[in-house]
């Protein structure tokens, strides 16, 4: 079972969170087994199937309207692993059954498996264990698809940030502390649901300064994208648009280049040095729209650069 607004962002390609500290969207919290239907819950899905269908043009005022997203913590060990083995099931899904990520997590699932007496024992004593858990996986899972979507290259991508065994050494050895941010107690002690957008200050685990840098920046979307820019459906942007030559032709906009993921990917982060360019089509010029045209040319004709 999947909350209503985690199945839209995910239909809607918002696999990552970008408010730091709140798991959402595509998120270990949002996978767990059915619950009996009870009242409304048979006609909200019928809507959801409905709004789906129809819902391809819709705009992202609209999908944000409908993103809010409750989560249930986890009581006991079976059920934070049969939540993170649903999660990994979607993400077999979404990133193929032999990505990087599945593997890492399969190899977590075992690795809590082999310790689930200590886990046990400790979840005794904190009825918040399991959920932190969740929570420590999900940060790093969040942190990981983030630094994929900044870096151009694969290589600069920290795949350290899914090896796991720094968790299951911390658990196996009763270590394991975490803070969890305060959209998690409001459910808790107000039954109330998390407010999603609350930008909070309160940190997880302690983290180097570079750590939480990048925790903290922050996606900006490019709502209204100019049409000839957007990246075809078969192409891969890294591949097309990104390495050595390309980097350097890029035509200019004020005192930077004009930004490719802005234009082309349709979304790039606040810590971008090319945010000056992050404006609405309308700024730029008719000779720098040109410019960037014969610029996604060039790239397009001079093939992968991987
Ligand atoms: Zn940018």
């Amino acid at each position: 079972m999947i909350s209503e607004g985690a199945v839209n962002a995910i239909y809607h390609g918002e696999i990552v969170s970008t408010t730091p500290n709140t798991p959402k969207n595509h998120t270990a919290f949002n996978y767990r087994e059915a619950e009996p239907m009870q009242g409304t819950q048979a006609e909200r899905f019928l809507v959801l199937h409905m709004e789906t269908v129809n819902g391809k043009a819709r705009s992202s005022e609209e999908i944000k309207a409908s993103m809010a997203q409750t989560y249930t913590m986890p009581m006991d060990f079976n059920d934070m692993i049969d939540r993170i083995e649903r999660y990994n099931g979607a993400n077999g899904i979404i990133f193929s059954p032999e990505s990087l990520l599945v593997k890492r997590i399969e190899t977590l699932v075992n690795a809590l498996q082999d310790h689930r007496i200590q886990i046990k024992a400790c979840g005794s004593m904190d009825e918040e264990y399991y959920t932190k858990i969740l929570y420590a996986l999900d940060t790093r899972v969040n942190l990981w698809l983030l630094e994929c979507m900044e870096h151009e290259n694969r290589e600069d991508v920290n795949d350290n940030l899914i090896d796991f065994g720094q968790l299951i050494t911390q658990i196996a050895l009763r270590d394991f502390r975490i803070d969890l941010p305060p959209c998690f107690k409001m459910i808790t002690t107000t039954k109330k649901r998390p407010a999603a957008d609350d930008n909070t200050t309160s940190n997880a685990a302690p983290r180097t300064n570079s750590k939480k840098q990048k925790e903290n920046k922050v996606m900006v979307r490019n709502e209204n994208q100019y049409a000839p820019f957007k990246l075809k459906n078969n192409e891969h942007y890294r591949d097309t648009f990104c390495g050595g030559e390309k980097a350097k032709k890029r035509p200019m906009f004020k005192s930077t280049q004009i930004c490719g993921k802005w234009n082309i990917q349709g979304y790039c982060f606040d810590n971008c040095n090319m945010t000056e360019s992050h404006v609405p089509h309308s700024e730029y010029s008719a000779e720098q729209k040109v410019a960037f045209g014969e610029w996604m040319k060039f790239c397009r004709e001079a093939g992968g650069s991987k």
